[in-house]
């Protein structure tokens, strides 16, 4: 490692304790606007392109869930990490790497089709687990967004509970980019309580990034992923 790049890692840990400090007390600010118990939301801290130390750091400070969007990241940090923390697949997962994802991850929060869940079920089966997802619903209707139809939710629900090393808790989301986020979120929330009169595993929200995560605690995410809030910039966007 270079002395420059020794430098500039160091003074990303530097800023991570006030970044998350402050993340922490507006997730907790927006659950009580809410009337919502702090406790109820989770912050996953999205770590994607920060090194496995930036991760370690993040740790030291009390941070134990942390979210990747790409399954050669989350390996790489996996093998340096392992259980320390706790992994979150955040990003789109394609069937051919679902056996690096599959058993790393506590939650797969992109599930958005039956193939997908299938291979997960396979691989998971195969390691005698159950994995825990979130299906992704693309409430916005943007064509450049991952996610199923709103109105595929219910169907999608049934066939993942016919998957028995498949655990659907609950539902996440991406808003279409320079919206207003809070219509999305409120229509997630809507399609979560009907799933939940049905089956009530159907739980949780996971909603919200580094620009938006408190309107989305006000209008009930559980999970919020953020990165840049919590790690600072990322190089190159
Ligand atoms: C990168 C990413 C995030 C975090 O985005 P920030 O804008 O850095 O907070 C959240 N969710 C997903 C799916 C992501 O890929």
């Amino acid at each position: 490692m270079t002395a420059a790049s020794t430098e500039s890692a160091s003074s990303r840990t530097a800023d991570l304790a006030p970044r998350l400090r402050d993340v922490r007390a507006r997730v907790d600010a927006a659950a009580s606007r809410a009337a919502r118990a702090p406790h109820e939301v989770t912050l996953v801290a999205v770590a994607k392109t920060f090194d496995a130390d930036v991760v370690a750091a993040a740790r030291d400070l009390g941070q134990v869930d942390i979210g990747e969007s790409r399954a050669q990241e989350l390996t790489a940090k996996w093998e340096a990490l392992g259980s320390r923390v706790r992994w979150h697949f955040v990003g789109r997962l394609q069937r051919n790497k679902v056996s690096d994802v599959v058993g790393v991850a506590a939650v797969v929060h992109s599930v958005d089709r039956p193939e997908l869940a299938e291979a997960i079920a396979d691989r998971a089966a195969r390691l005698g687990a159950v994995q825990r997802v979130l299906l992704q619903v693309n409430v916005s209707g943007d064509e450049a967004k991952a996610g199923c139809a709103p109105s595929a939710v219910p169907g999608l629900i049934r066939r993942l509970r016919d998957l028995p090393h498949v655990a659907c808790e609950g539902l996440a989301t991406i808003p279409a980019a320079g919206e207003d986020p809070r219509p999305a979120f409120a229509s997630l929330r809507a399609l979560r309580d009907d799933a939940a009169a049905w089956f009530p595993e159907v739980a949780h929200l996971s909603m919200g990034m580094s620009g938006d995560y408190e309107v989305a605690v006000e209008e009930g995410a559980t999970l919020v992923r953020v990165g840049e809030g919590v790690f600072g910039p990322r190089a190159g966007g």
